[in-house]
């Protein structure tokens, strides 16, 4: 193996042909980041769900050096579509391209793999789980597992934030003040209304005038970090039960994974 990776984690488009194929013999966690490019207030990035899912793949990967694959920066983005600069995929090329990306690291061996989704809306991840569903039946052997870090964050709604926090609000709002700071500016937008509910609408972007769903006042990159925290240690958690991996940290200290 290179001198070149002396570090725990590896982004597979760094590796060349043969440190991956070494690399994969070893049975490793490989970690697919996606994110979106989506609109997201008048003070957060379009990159917000990219960057905050990267972040935490980071962490993640660092503890069980896992192997990184280059992330998808897009996916499918209903409720925001009509607002400026959100470039949505189709739901069928979300699936699409998770059934390749899976597809294809099984055809090179991978046996573990982690999806992990910064942008959750609800069509978008039942596209990576029916992408995911198309590979897994003709490798019984091959282990996925598919969520958002959304999913994880939620747990802390009541104590962090307030329960009707959404998108670009106080969750996210504190997660890039913690990780870009220079990406976030300065206004505090709220938005209480949403699209009402089992609604299919052409408009959706009326009912979120701000494009805010919560209210990102109070956010603070303390508050992200420990966001953060806790989305990084469950996540860590899960995978070291679901895939029977030890994290770094307890094999250099012979600790089994927590059950
Ligand atoms: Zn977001």
């Amino acid at each position: 193996m290179s001198e070149r990776f002396v570090g725990s984690k590896r982004n597979i488009d760094e590796l060349t042909s043969p440190e991956f194929a070494a690399l994969v013999k070893g049975n490793p966690l490989v970690i697919l980041p996606i994110g979106a490019t989506e609109e997201h207030g008048s003070h957060l990035p379009l990159g917000t769900d990219s960057m905050q899912c990267e972040e935490v793949v980071s962490r993640v990967a660092d503890e069980f050096g896992a192997l990184v694959l280059p992330p998808v920066r897009y996916g499918e983005c209903r409720t925001t579509r009509n607002f400026p600069g959100t470039l949505s995929l189709r739901s069928e090329t979300v699936q699409s391209l998770v059934t390749d990306i899976v597809g294809e690291l099984a055809r090179n061996g991978v046996r573990r793999v982690l999806v992990l989704s910064g942008h959750a809306g609800s069509g978008h991840m039942a596209a990576i789980r029916l992408g995911v569903q198309n590979v897994v039946g003709d490798h019984p052997d091959l282990k996925v597992m598919v969520l958002s870090d959304y999913d994880i964050a939620y747990d802390l709604a009541g104590k962090e934030f307030p329960k009707d926090d959404g998108h670009a609000g106080q969750i996210e709002t504190s997660r890039m003040l913690g990780i870009r700071p220079d990406l976030v500016g300065r206004t505090r937008p709220v938005g209480k209304t949403r699209p009402p509910r089992y609604m299919i609408l052409s408009d959706p972007e009326r009912h979120i005038p701000t494009g805010v769903m919560g209210d990102s006042r109070g956010s603070s990159a303390e508050k992200g970090g420990r966001i953060d925290k806790h989305i990084t240690e469950n996540l860590c958690e899960l995978i070291a039960r679901n895939f029977g991996l030890r994290r770094m940290v307890d094999k250099a200290r012979g600790r089994n994974p927590r059950r």
